[in-house]
């Protein structure tokens, strides 16, 4: 097919789905779905970070998950107080793969759920005394705690709680940082607000507020690195054999301190725009710290944000990053000669959250692979522009998409590999279809750095070359 019929025949599959939904539904869903054409300006043409349509099915989370689930939760020396009900700390815990150093319940508290498990008295008395006991259990129970943040879930802000009053005073009380964090799921429309009021409370609570340091020459931060599967480690790895040293890293694998210290660097280097950018401009507007955006999956993303890190500093910062690229190039192209004819041609089709749907391409295309359709679940206006140079032309670009029309979209673009979580995973298995989990690497990983990719093309390689894929029709209907 030509580029004209291809970008022809997916309008017309976005017009066939559309007709599934009522008037109502059809008008709001078409503003969220485009098809990249003429490197058109992707914030006009995709309607982003409003409302869910009620009873669509959407796969987003909501405020609680942004702030504890991604933000806050992988704090390593921080106690996470799920504060509500049992069923949201419950159902996001340590599911997240976020790994953190240190010894678990002594001074790593990132496995743990503390809930204040309100009950219905709670709900009609209020639930701020109840927090103050848990606050005095926990330093007991925990004395190498450096700090409890409070993570508000639906009821608290519905029942008047004041847990900013709480928090002031148990902060005094007990000598160490209490944050209340209003992240109740009601606020906003998806995870993303939550990262926003998460980045405030570091911005109200921490940032500034620690021990302090000297900054040396070559200190950088990584802000917006979970750590997922050890990403944060492979990305440190690079960073470190060019020269610099990374002093903090927001926030997988971090601590009190690093949040608190986190201006106290030459450099701050975003990998997650979307759930880290608000701090890193405040860091920039208050302390003079610039930051710089950075992609470290794949080696083509990999060695162009090398050398634009590296610019930023001195002569013998980009003589060891040019090195480091040339040891790294050669591994990386054995990578690809293994893998490449295996994968070479294959078409992708990906539904991630705020960041990976633009920033794992690169990676794909080393490996000779084509995404035909990617969207977000929670990504701003920002974000599609920014995604508008990585596509192709064809690409079909979706936000907030709902089941029916992944489902059917899928369907009938037959790509080789969808990639997306764990809600989406089984359905499309089933539907005889390779599948890579984008939010938890499938419990593998890493996938960032030269580490990463490794470990990526052997997963993309698994999945979609697995024998499986021809035994699920039976024989006798072949
Ligand atoms: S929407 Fe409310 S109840 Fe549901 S997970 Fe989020 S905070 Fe918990």
């Amino acid at each position: 097919m030509s580029i004209k019929e291809t970008i022809d025949f997916r309008k017309q599959v976005v017009e066939e789905v559309l007709e599934l939904y009522p008037e109502k539904a059809k008008k709001n869903r078409r503003q969220h779905i485009t098809i990249k054409e003429n490197n058109e300006c992707a914030s006009c043409a995709v309607k982003s970070n409003s409302k869910t349509v009620p009873g669509l099915m959407t796969a987003r989370g909501c405020a609680y998950a942004g702030a504890k689930g991604v933000v806050w939760g992988p704090v390593r020396d921080c106690t996470h107080i799920s504060h509500g009900p049992v069923g949201c700390g419950y159902y996001s815990w340590a599911n997240r793969r976020n790994l953190a150093e240190g010894e678990i319940g002594v001074d790593n508290f990132v496995p743990f759920l503390f809930t204040s498990d309100f009950q219905e008295s709670d709900i009609i008395y209020g639930g701020d005394k109840k927090l103050e006991k848990i606050i005095h259990e926990i330093v007991g129970l925990f004395p190498n705690t450096k700090g409890v943040s409070i993570l508000s879930e639906c009821p608290v802000g519905l029942i008047g709680d004041d847990i900013e009053s709480v928090s002031r005073r148990m902060a005094e009380e007990i000598k160490l940082p209490v944050i209340p964090v209003r992240c109740e799921g009601f606020r906003g429309i998806s995870q993303s607000l939550g990262h926003h009021i998460a980045n405030d409370a570091i911005r109200d609570h921490l940032i500034g507020k620690g021990p302090g340091r000297e900054v040396g020459p070559y200190d950088v931060g990584i802000i917006g690195d979970y750590n997922i599967g050890g990403d944060a480690w492979a990305s440190k790895k690079i960073l470190e054999e060019i020269g610099l040293n990374v002093v903090n890293i927001w926030t997988g694998d971090s601590t009190i301190e690093m949040l608190q210290n986190g201006h106290l660097v030459k450099l701050n280097l975003i990998h997650c725009y979307r759930s880290m950018n608000y701090m890193a401009r405040h860091m920039e507007e208050t302390y003079g710290t610039p930051w710089l955006e950075f992609n470290f999956f794949g080696p083509t993303k990999i060695r162009e944000s090398i050398l634009k890190i590296a610019a930023m500093f001195d002569d013998s910062i980009m003589e060891k990053a040019k090195t480091v690229i040339e040891k790294y190039d050669a591994e990386m192209q054995k990578v690809i000669d293994i893998y490449r004819p295996r994968l070479e041609g294959k078409k992708v089709m990906l539904y991630v959250g705020g960041l990976r749907p633009r920033h794992v391409v690169g990676a794909y295309e080393d490996l000779g692979m084509e995404v035909i359709g990617t969207g977000y679940e929670f990504a701003h206006g920002e974000d599609y522009d920014k995604s508008m140079a990585n596509l192709k032309d064809g690409t079909l670009i979706y936000d907030d998409v709902t089941a029916i029309e992944i489902e059917e979209f899928v369907s009938k673009l037959k790509p080789d590999l969808v990639g997306s979580g764990i809600k989406e995973k089984y359905v499309f298995e089933k539907m005889g279809l390779p599948f890579r989990q984008m939010h938890s690497w499938d419990y593998s990983g890493p996938y960032h750095g030269y580490q990463g990719f490794p470990i990526f093309a052997r997963d993309m390689d698994m999945a979609i070359n697995s024998p499986t894929w021809k035994a699920v029709k039976a024989p006798w209907t072949k």
